[in-house]
């Protein structure tokens, strides 16, 4: 899951890009509502931690611009005000939830994984794929009843898949889901998580289509 975090404190800005590295999202972080604006217009992301209270531009006119253009990316407010006008103001211009500062991580990791379910159109938190399951609340992830551990990249990369399983995606695509701005990548990392996946799973679930990409599920017969 790729995550914008829009922040200008830069202590809830540090704290919270490294807490969601930490569950193996990429998180990229901008600090004034102008770079937010730049970042939403060039890149897609699965989910928006919006402060309102920011620099150039406030969170608001951010989050009703991003609207205007049709952009449906969930956006979760995050504000130090707790007064009743800001949030209503925030759900009534596209926000899909809010968060009041200070807030606990947990709360905010439940958040965002359900406002990225509902906008998927899933009821069901657990991801399935055959006999593999995968639960993002509990980052547990099963093949058969079997459970299987994965490191945080792995696992991430197992969503990324399990999200639309059939669905094919590319390096490109897979490395833009798991790192962030300025994170060091190797050139052949997504290769060695697939067989590291494979080793844990089998080597039945996550195909390869040659100069394409991967995906999950029935294999397409090549
Ligand atoms: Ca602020």
């Amino acid at each position: 899951m790729r995550v914008l975090l829009v922040e200008d404190d830069t202590m809830i800005g540090e704290s919270l890009r490294e807490a969601l590295r930490m569950q193996g999202m990429a998180a990229d972080w901008v600090r004034d509502g102008r770079a937010a604006d730049a970042a939403l217009a060039s890149e897609r992301f699965d989910a928006v931690l919006l402060d309102l209270g920011l620099p150039q531009r406030s969170g608001l006119d951010v989050l009703a611009a991003l609207r205007a253009r049709g952009d449906a990316t969930p956006v979760i407010v995050l504000t130090a005000r707790d007064a009743l006008p800001d949030k209503v103001g925030a759900l009534d211009q596209g926000a899909d939830d809010y968060l009041v500062k200070p807030f606990e991580l947990d709360e905010l990791l439940a958040r965002l994984r359900a406002v990225v379910r509902r906008r998927a159109g899933r009821a069901e938190g657990t991801l399935e794929a055959g006999d593999l399951r995968l639960d993002p609340a509990t980052r547990e992830v099963s093949r058969g009843g079997r459970a299987v551990l994965l490191s945080a990249r792995e696992f991430a990369l197992l969503q990324a898949l399990m999200e639309r399983p059939g669905a094919i995606l590319s390096r490109a695509q897979l490395e833009d889901r798991l790192y962030g701005w300025g994170e060091e990548l190797e050139s052949n990392a997504i290769s060695v998580y697939v067989h590291q996946l494979r080793r844990k799973l089998g080597d039945d679930v996550l195909h390869t289509l040659r100069g394409v990409g991967y995906y999950v599920g029935p294999a397409k017969g090549s």
